[in-house]
């Protein structure tokens, strides 16, 4: 039995962009987000309130988002790691903010410069700000099904971040593969843990192809009744802080085999390859995602 409805958010201008070495101007970050509005995306991660030195592509993170043309068939989101970032975001104007916690001591140390705790402890000072601002708050836990520096992630490391965000009043929280090293096995073992101990989250997943296993791991996911994911178009991206990692899931990839399966995501597929066809062209390489290449021998991009 799988559900209904999917929901899909595009994370490309995010944690796709965030690897591109080369600055992309503002202008054409946002051009790509109002092209991704266009193919039908209703959930789209538009930048990072980061630090500019750690993640110059997205220094323009305030830039975006006053150019982001408002819609409210969408919801536009910005990462943040900690309560600075929290400020910029509330001050930017961005209705949605996800804060990401790291799983491991090690990730969230090279990811953000600090340690769990200090994340955890800031974390309900950071939903009162959101909350008081009207802005929505939500939640990732990165590295959650393994660590490329600490390895297996113990599901008491994973409750840990959590527990301490569904306190904080955190009803979305996403699972990040980070570094790719989820198995089906592993996400259908986690999913079924966290579904029944905390059942008013609504469950999302993040995976990234390292092993070739994201779109597998979506299925796992599917099967345990997740109803949103997480996928860049053209399969861009990686981590700046994870060595070896690859790309998010390709968004056109992950919608064509949503569309195989009979479950509909509102967004057009060829306005979707077209965009990964752009970027492809922008950014001067070839891009993971596999549609692209298929479009190609038949002539349509
Ligand atoms: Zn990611």
């Amino acid at each position: 039995m799988l559900p209904v409805k999917v929901w899909i958010r595009e994370v490309g201008p995010r944690d796709g962009l965030q690897m591109e070495k080369k600055f992309i101007p503002t202008e054409r970050k946002v051009s790509l987000i109002g092209s991704l509005v266009e193919a039908g995306l209703k959930k789209i991660e538009v930048t990072s309130f980061v630090n500019p030195k750690a993640v110059a592509q997205l220094k323009d993170a305030e830039e975006v988002v006053r150019l982001l043309k408002a819609n409210d068939q969408v919801e536009f989101s910005a990462l943040v790691l900690n309560k600075r970032g929290m400020e910029r975001a509330v001050a930017s104007g961005i209705p949605e903010v996800v804060l990401v916690v790291s799983a491991t001591e090690t990730h969230s140390l090279r990811n953000g410069g600090r340690s769990i705790s200090q994340v955890l402890q800031e974390m309900s000072r950071m939903a009162r700000l959101g909350a008081k601002e009207g802005i929505r708050l939500r939640g990732a836990v990165a590295v959650a099904f393994g660590c490329p520096f600490e390895g297996e992630v113990p599901v008491a490391a994973l409750e840990r971040v959590v527990g301490a965000m569904s306190e904080s009043g955190s009803r979305q929280i996403t699972l990040a593969d980070t570094a790719g090293l989820a198995s089906p096995v592993q996400v259908r073992r986690v999913l079924q843990f966290f579904r029944d101990q905390y059942r008013d989250i609504a469950w999302g997943l993040h995976f990234h192809d390292t092993r070739g296993l994201a779109l597998v791991n979506v299925y796992a996911g599917l099967e345990e009744g997740v109803t949103l994911f997480e996928s860049s178009v053209g399969g861009l991206g990686g981590c700046p802080f994870i060595p070896n990692a690859a790309g998010n899931v390709a968004t056109e990839d992950l919608v064509n085999m949503l569309a195989m399966l009979g479950l509909e995501t509102g967004v057009d597929l060829e306005k979707l390859v077209k965009i990964a066809g752009e970027l492809e062209s922008l950014l001067g390489r070839t891009l993971p995602s596999r549609l692209l290449r298929l479009s190609e021998q038949a002539g349509c991009v």
